[in-house]
């Protein structure tokens, strides 16, 4: 049994303990929330959508990911006793000649053929939802419930003598070396100024999103997410996510103007019935220029590793990979190299 420090509980920090405590370790979890900003954790509607994109372009590994990740959560769900895994399915608002030409060429293709059916002139979100719309169906998505999952993990951590509230200063770095076998850093956007991995390749985002309610409306659709510019999900009845922008600059991570404006403009064009929005929301998210997870360990001090650059699939990427990188780290198995950190070099 390895005595293990993570820093960072976001979904990457909470999955990631997770597995390697169901693996008999002796997991420490250490995390601070930040005063000022929100993580991309608190921020995400843990969306999992298996297709993406103007051309409709299936997930990367989606299959065998999501199949991890629904078993992940609902054993978690079991474990922790409170409602993680929501399945649902998209409603994608289609108008324009090429997108519904994508639409139908993608609908047709046989390894879509589970996921999309082709477009029809009603849907749930038909009565709420601007007119001369078209609705196509996504199949195969999900919500992970993360404002649920993240405070209740943390309670668990807490009440076990396992969560260390405070920031991870790498001025420290040689004394929590000597008091764990493993320290692994799960510290999301923030990874990006670590001294020992600030070089691997990342393309940080800023993303912006909604809470509004629609009240008072009957038959607002509870189990289907409706997509076009921006995607709206529901959160419980009567309240919707809405979501979200994608920033490369930036100068905090703070609601902005422009996201704002971004966001009315996309809900103008997807809703006619009137709404409020309740919270405007900001996160950075740790992107990778290649858009792959960052995982393994340091080369020179095999003790530090990382679990990070899951990007805007949080939800289905942290699953499979902290299993895989688990493996990697208590039985010595190779890390595929479409996620090693080796694919940068310092
Ligand atoms: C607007 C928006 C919408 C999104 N929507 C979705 C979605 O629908 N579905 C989806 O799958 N993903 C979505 N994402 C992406 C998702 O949020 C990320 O993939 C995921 O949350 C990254 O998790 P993480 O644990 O790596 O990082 P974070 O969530 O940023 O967590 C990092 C944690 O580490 C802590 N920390 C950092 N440094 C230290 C330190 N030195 N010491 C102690 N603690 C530290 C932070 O306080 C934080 O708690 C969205 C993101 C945004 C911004």
């Amino acid at each position: 049994m390895k005595k293990i420090l993570i820093v960072g509980q976001g979904i990457a920090g909470t999955v990631l303990a997770w597995t390697l405590q169901g693996l008999g370790q002796d997991v420490y979890v250490m995390d601070a929330p930040d005063q000022q900003t929100l993580s991309a954790s608190q921020v995400a509607a843990g969306i999992i959508n298996p297709v993406t994109g103007k051309r409709f372009a299936k997930s990367w590994m989606f299959e065998t990911l999501f199949a991890h990740a629904r078993a992940c959560y609902l054993q978690l769900e079991t474990q922790l006793g409170v409602q993680i895994w929501q399945d649902l399915r998209i409603e994608r608002m289609l108008q324009q000649p090429e997108e519904l030409n994508n639409w139908s060429l993608r609908s047709h293709a046989p390894d879509f053929s589970n996921f999309l059916s082709d477009a029809e002139q009603t849907s749930q979100w038909q009565p709420f939802a601007q007119p001369n719309h078209l609705f196509g169906v996504i199949h195969h998505a999900a919500r992970v419930r993360f404002e649920t999952m993240l405070p209740v993990f943390r309670q668990q951590l807490l009440l076990a003598g396992r969560l260390i509230q405070q920031r991870f200063d790498y001025q420290d770095l040689d004394k929590f070396a000597s008091d764990f076998e493993l320290l692994l850093f799960c510290e999301g956007y923030r990874g990006n100024s670590h001294p020992l991995f600030q070089h691997l390749g990342w393309n940080v985002t800023k993303g912006e999103a909604f809470h509004i309610t629609m009240e008072g409306n009957e038959g607002l659709p509870s189990s289907e997410i409706l997509k076009k510019g921006a995607l709206i999900a529901p959160l419980e009845p009567g309240k919707y996510w809405v979501g979200s922008t994608n920033e490369w600059t930036f100068t905090d991570a703070l609601p902005s103007a422009t996201g704002h404006a971004w966001l009315k403009n996309n809900l103008e064009h997807m809703l006619k019935t009137p709404y409020q929005v309740e919270t405007h929301l900001a996160a950075i998210r740790p992107t990778v220029k290649d858009r792959r997870p960052l995982i393994g360990t340091h080369p020179q001090f095999p003790k530090l590793g990382i679990f990070n650059g899951l990007g805007t699939k949080g939800a289905l990427l942290a699953p499979y990979w902290a299993q895989h990188f688990a493996q990697h780290l208590l039985q010595g198995t190779l890390l595929d190299s479409q996620v090693d950190i080796r694919r940068f070099s310092a």
